[in-house]
């Protein structure tokens, strides 16, 4: 927001005049008021100000015919910074007025009403999201659960190529003991039986 003043530079919060009627913002400094006497206004005081273009109708319609430029706002004297300004019976009945607090009171109740809908909108989507992160973690417990069994699967998949292994070997192994013992035997067999009935064997 830029100042109303007439300076051409943003508002900011620090030492900022806020009009309580039309709400525009002005730099203090902007209404010939410096920061030590800014610091003197009360808050009372600067809950109800009216600016310089607000306090010309006011005076128009209390007859002062005089158009006060912005710039030549009169400093608050120190009995007007301590009470704030009580509405006089002119303002309070004036239809124009009415039709202002009218209007502020929509304002702050449709703000009211959006901060509220925003509140409920941002629970529901703080649900939703922690609803999504509980899915988002079981998935992944499901997914280490699936690797976990896939590398199970995989040793034991191991284990077995080793066992097949191992048998086959064995097997041969069986095969080779099996060969040196015919062998042995046979060995034997010429050791023992004599030439005679080794010839007569030959014979038959
Ligand atoms: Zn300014
Ligand atoms: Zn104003």
């Amino acid at each position: 927001m830029e100042c109303s003043g007439g300076c051409g530079h943003p508002l900011t919060e620090q030492l900022l005049m806020k009009c309580y009627y039309c709400k525009l913002g002005y730099h203090s400094e902007c209404l010939n008021i410096n920061p030590q006497q800014y610091k003197t206004l009360s808050k009372d005081y600067l809950a109800s100000w009216q600016c310089p273009s607000c306090c010309n109708l006011t005076r128009r319609r209390k007859g002062n015919r005089e158009n006060t430029p912005v710039r030549n706002s009169v400093i608050p004297s120190a009995e007007e910074t301590k009470t704030s300004p009580k509405l006089s019976e002119h303002q309070a009945t004036h239809p124009e007025f009415e039709l202002r607090s009218f209007t502020n009171n929509l304002q702050n109740m449709l703000q009211t009403w959006r901060k509220e809908i925003d509140d409920s909108l941002n629970r529901i989507s703080g649900d939703i999201k922690s609803a999504l992160s509980e899915v988002q973690l079981e998935m992944q417990s499901l997914r280490t659960e699936q690797a976990n069994l896939k590398s199970g699967l995989a040793s034991v998949t191991k284990d077995i190529t080793e066992l097949q292994s191992s048998a086959q070997f064995q097997s041969e192994e069986h095969a080779h003991i099996e060969k040196k013992v015919r062998e042995l035997e046979e060995f034997k067999n010429i050791k023992t039986t004599p030439w005679s009935s080794r010839r007569g064997s030959a014979i038959l």
